[in-house]
This record gives C-alpha cells, sequence and structure tokens, in this order.
C-alpha cells in the first residue's frame, strides 16, 4: 500500500494522537522530572495542537482526554499534580481549549476536504467534457471527410458548367468553415485538458512564410486588399519551429485583418527581435492592416475564449476562440503575443517566439506543391493498397482518389476481413478506419503486424479522433502513421511516399476555377518588380495604349514570369479597370517589397 494511503487512512490519526500524547508523557520525565516542576501542560498543549492540526476534531480531543488521563494517574516526580484547586482549574481550562483547538482544526480539514473534492469534480467534469468534445468531433468529422472529399473530387471532372463548379465550391468552402469551427473548438479543450503537445520540425522560414501568404492571397484579393510580405535580411533561413501552430496562429491573425479591414493593406512581417546565440534567437512577427481597429476596452478581452467585440461587424461569422487558441499556442511555444490598435485605423498584432538556427544544410518539412498529380511513375512495382473501412461512402472516396492513379485496391468492411484479406492478399499498405465493427482498426493492426506475413505491412490509420492519447494508442498498437479525416488527398500521397517509396507522375495544368476569368490580380504579385516598370505600365493603361501595355508587360515579364505572362493576358482582354486597382494599390504604398 502506498504511503500516501496510510497516511490518510481514518484510523491512523487516533493512532497518532496516542503516540503523541505518548510522547508528550516522555518528555516530562526530563526537564520537568528533573527540575521537579509541576507544570503538567507544557509538553501537553504542543502535542494536542500537533494531533488536531494531523488528525482533525476527533484526534485533537483524544490527545486533550489522553492528556489529562496522564496528568491525573501519572507523575514522574512521584508528588500529586493535583494538589489542589489551582490544579482543577488549570486542568479545565487545558479541557476546554483542547476542544477549541481540536474544533478550529476539524474545521480546517472539512474545508480543506471540500476543496479537495470540489478540484476532482471539476477534474472528472473537464475529463468527460474532452472526451464528449472528442467524440462530438469524431461523429462530425466522419460525415465532413465525405461531403469534401466528393465535392473536390468532382471538381476534377472536365464537363462542368461554371454555376455548377460555383456551387462546387460553396458546398466545399461550407464544408471548410464547419471544419475549422469544429477544429477550434477541439484545439482550445484539448489546450484546456494540458493535451496539447509541441511537435518541433525543420522549417526554411522564409518560403514557410510565402507559402503562409500565398494560402491566404485568395482571399485578400477577394476583398481588393493589397497584401505584402516583408522579410528583414537577417532572418536565420533554416529554424526549428512547431510549423502546424505557427501556420495556425499566422492563418488566424491574417484571416481576422482580412476580415476586419474593408480597404487599404495587410502585412505580414518577420525579424530578428533578439539574438541569443549563434543557435538560438528570438523572431518577430507582425500582422498588420489598415482595419477598423480595437479600442482598447476590446484590446483586454479579445484574448479570451468566445469573446467578440460587440460592436465588430455583424456579417462576420467566427466562433471568437482564434485569438484565445493563437495565445495559448504562442504561449506553449515559449513566446508572448500582443496588439496595438487604434480604432478606424487598423491594427497591429505582434509575437516573438524563440527559434532554434539551424545549418543550411538541414532537411526540411516538406513544402506545399502546387503541381497536380496525374498518375505513377512507369516502372515501379505494382503497388497493392488495402482500405479497411466500414462506411461506403469512405471506401469510395479513397478508391476514386487512388485508382485512377493506377494503384491495385482491395476493400474490407471491417478489423476481421483486413486481417483475413492481408494474409491472402498480401497488401503492401493498409488504410485502416480505427472505429469499425466485429473487430475494431486497433485489433486488426495488432494481429497483423504480430504475424509473420503481415509485419512490414505497412499501416496507416485514418482517424477522426484527434486527442492526444488516442493518437499514443494508435502508435502503439502498431501503427506506422496517422491521418486526420477529414483529410486532403495530398496528405494521402504524402503518405505513400513516405511509406512505400511511390513516385508520381505531374501536370502543371491549374484546376479549372469558376472564377479564373475574373478573378482580381493580387497586389502582392508586384514584389520584385521595379517600380519604375510598374508606373510606365500604369501610363500606358490610363492612355489605354495597347501597344504601350503590351511592351510594359513584356519588360515586367522579365523579372517575373507568371505577372508579365497574366498581365499581356488582361491587356488582351481589355481588363483595363483591374489592372489600374491594383496598380493603384500597390504604387499608392510606395510600392514596398
Ligand atoms: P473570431 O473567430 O470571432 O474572429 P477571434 O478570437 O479571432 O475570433 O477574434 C475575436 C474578436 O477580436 C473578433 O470577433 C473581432 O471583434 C476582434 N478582432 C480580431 N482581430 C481583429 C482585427 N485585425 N481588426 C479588428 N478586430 C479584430
Amino acid at each position: 500500500m502506498n504511503i500516501q494511503k496510510i497516511v490518510k487512512h481514518p484510523s491512523v490519526r487516533y493512532i497518532v494522537a496516542v503516540l503523541v500524547v505518548v510522547f508528550g508523557i516522555v518528555l516530562r520525565i526530563w526537564p520537568l522530572g528533573a527540575l521537579e516542576l509541576r507544570i503538567p501542560w507544557v509538553t501537553f498543549y504542543p502535542m494536542v495542537m500537533a494531533a488536531s492540526l494531523y488528525g482533525g476534531f476527533g484526534a485533537g480531543v483524544l490527545a486533550t482526554g489522553l492528556s489529562v488521563l496522564a496528568v491525573l494517574v501519572w507523575s514522574p516526580t512521584g508528588l500529586p499534580f493535583i494538589d489542589d484547586p489551582g490544579d482543577w482549574l488549570g486542568t479545565a481550562v487545558f479541557s476546554v481549549n483542547g476542544a477549541l483547538i481540536s474544533t478550529m482544526s476539524g474545521a480546517m480539514h472539512r474545508a480543506r476536504a471540500r476543496t479537495t473534492k470540489a478540484k476532482e469534480m471539476a477534474e472528472t467534469a473537464n475529463k468527460a467534457k474532452s472526451v464528449f468534445l472528442a467524440n462530438m468531433s469524431h461523429e462530425l468529422r466522419t460525415p465532413l471527410n465525405a461531403i469534401m472529399g466528393f465535392s473536390r473530387l468532382m471538381r476534377n471532372s472536365p464537363d462542368l458548367t461554371a454555376e455548377q463548379l460555383e456551387n462546387l465550391d460553396i458546398i466545399f468552402s461550407s464544408g471548410d468553415h464547419l471544419l475549422n469551427l469544429i477544429n477550434n473548438v477541439l484545439d482550445i479543450s484539448k489546450i484546456e485538458a494540458g493535451h496539447m503537445v509541441i511537435e518541433e520540425s525543420a522549417i526554411n522560414l522564409a518560403s514557410f512564410l510565402r507559402e503562409t501568404k500565398s494560402l491566404m492571397s485568395e482571399q485578400a484579393a477577394k476583398k481588393s486588399l493589397s497584401f505584402a510580405l516583408e522579410l528583414s535580411a537577417d532572418l536565420p533561413p533554416n529554424i526549428t519551429m512547431d510549423a502546424v501552430k505557427l501556420r495556425q496562429v499566422l492563418i488566424n491573425l491574417i484571416g481576422n485583418a482580412i476580415k476586419f479591414t474593408d480597404s487599404g493593406s495587410i502585412f505580414l512581417r518577420a525579424r530578428v527581435a533578439k539574438q541569443e546565440s549563434e543557435q538560438q534567437v528570438w523572431i518577430r512577427f507582425e500582422v498588420e492592416d489598415s482595419g477598423i481597429g480595437i479600442s482598447s476596452d476590446d484590446q483586454n478581452v479579445i484574448f479570451s475564449p468566445f469573446e467578440q467585440v460587440v460592436d465588430s461587424k455583424p456579417v462576420e461569422t467566427g466562433t471568437g476562440l482564434g485569438l484565445a487558441i493563437s495565445k495559448q499556442y504562442i504561449e506553449l511555444l515559449g513566446g508572448q503575443i500582443g496588439l496595438t490598435s487604434e480604432s478606424g485605423k487598423g491594427t497591429l498584432f505582434y509575437f516573438e517566439l524563440p527559434v532554434e538556427v539551424l545549418p543550411p544544410s538541414a532537411e526540411m518539412f516538406p513544402e506545399l506543391h502546387h503541381e497536380r498529380i496525374i498518375g505513377i511513375e512507369p516502372g515501379q512495382q505494382a503497388y497493392r493498397l488495402l482500405i479497411a473501412e466500414d462506411k461506403f461512402e469512405n471506401r469510395l472516396l479513397l478508391r476514386k482518389i487512388l485508382e485512377p492513379l493506377g494503384f491495385e485496391l482491395r476493400e474490407a468492411v471491417n478489423g476481421e476481413e483486413a486481417v483475413a484479406l492481408c494474409n491472402e492478399w498480401h497488401p503492401h499498405l493498409i488504410w485502416m478506419d480505427i472505429r469499425m465493427p466485429v473487430m475494431n482498426g486497433l485489433e486488426a493492426t495488432r494481429r497483423i503486424k504480430t504475424s509473420e506475413e503481415g509485419a512490414q505491412t505497412k499501416i496507416i490509420a485514418l482517424t477522426a479522433h484527434a486527442l492526444e492519447d488516442e493518437r499514443q494508442e494508435i502508435l502503439a498498437a502498431g501503427c506506422d502513421d496517422f491521418i486526420r479525416k477529414p483529410y486532403r488527398d495530398a496528405e494521402i500521397f504524402d503518405a505513400l511516399v513516405k511509406y512505400l517509396g511511390v513516385r508520381y507522375r505531374y501536370t502543371d495544368e491549374p484546376m479549372p476555377t469558376a472564377i479564373a476569368e475574373e478573378e482580381e490580380l493580387d497586389a502582392g504579385k508586384f514584389e520584385g518588380v521595379p517600380v519604375d516598370l510598374l508606373k510606365d505600365l500604369q501610363k500606358a493603361v490610363e492612355l489605354l495604349d495597347e501597344a504601350l501595355c503590351l511592351k510594359a508587360a513584356g519588360m515586367i515579364s522579365d523579372h517575373n514570369h507568371e505577372l508579365g505572362v497574366r498581365l499581356r493576358q488582361m491587356v488582351q482582354d481589355m481588363q483595363y479597370k483591374n489592372i489600374l486597382s491594383v496598380l493603384d494599390k500597390f504604387l499608392g504604398t510606395g510600392g514596398r517589397q
């Protein structure tokens, strides 16, 4: 039995009270015995105090009673202690004081017990909340996986009308919005339950920030906001960072900046704030907008969960969790976040993070690639992939993603079938759903990985679960990795590269888009083009001189080929107004880099 349990056992307090009084009696032999003193209470007061502090009311009263008894019946000097009425009065006072001390200490014990119980109840409730949220998010993510996956698949179909594409985009972006909300609620509960862990990887900071910017450029362009990235020259190229959390914070801040700005510009900046040593630097990130701003009263509350500024634009949707999560993430990563803002003028959010600088040759976090996969490279073995999943629509989705690329596929509807098919067909890799009837994915994985034939088979769990404990459980069962539902196709493709070494064929052709023609040109694309050239183009557009415009576009193309081609096309389509408005926006900011 552990010592904690022994100390807390109810009867132990009485044994301790008896021992404490015995100790008091022993103490009295010397000095009281030696000095022939007749003050019996000198040693017993501290003993009663000690017994009652440790054991509460019962132990205190017991110690008081035993002390009185000892005084009455036992004298180390041989002389009686109770000699006159004064001694009786002393005994009475001692008894009353002993009872008072015991009562007070009993009350303290009860208060402490109540606090502990309340804390335990809160912890249990918190755990129950986390489990509830994990389950709820599982239930919501599973159908979302099918909704988003199939709308993505349909977008690939060549004969859709512009209207159908637009409708599909709405389905997809609504699903995406819902997923964000679920993820936010889940993240905050994970943080509160202490489940959040840091997962560091090596990144190239500049390309990481460029990618983050490009993820948000379209949103900014839709509101005709210019969006510029400003990186200081002293930024270390490669660093170690929890890239997923950093990206989430930046996307949240940039998303808010776009949401709460109607005109003007957004800046994303990064610079070295402090150089602690060659390997350790602090980097300051800033997201600035020229939007509605946040009043100083509101600045105090926006980092609390579920807080939204009351008079913020009613059309905007959100959970009020984004900034709370960002703050928690930044603190988890060892930094601080803050803001400066003026109502009506704009807002600047900043945070500083300590990062470890890596040598330039370090292996990097994979960058997002934008090319489209159209098949597997010829000359490779025939890859056999098994899909173990009980839901028909999720099996179909994976089949539709993988079959056209040239993979051999078989399906199992529960763990037992997966084990049987694995023995018979020897797949190279299994996509394993975790929750399945008859036999769940964890049990199936254990069986496959411990069998002779299955030990080499790679198993990737596909799960809508999201808590850290479950991740541990999945990896402990023997899965090589896991991918959260809803997944992006790229996650599926990347896992096949990582675990089977699959090589793909790519195409540069962009995905068909519903708004390609009217899409606004992103002013950020002008970065790096000499301002003089842009001014030439501006003049040519104002003169509506097509030849001059094409010439200017050609010269711009020497600095940024893609932009030059785009501008030439816009000139040919006579989109002069669009070109001019973007140019004005960019040149209006002083042609910043
Ligand atoms: P939400 O999901 O509602 O955007 P956040 O926690 O991200 O939640 O933001 C909380 C509130 O802070 C927003 O509703 C908005 O009122 C205010 N806010 C955040 N960023 C900005 C900004 N850049 N400009 C103006 N107001 C902002």
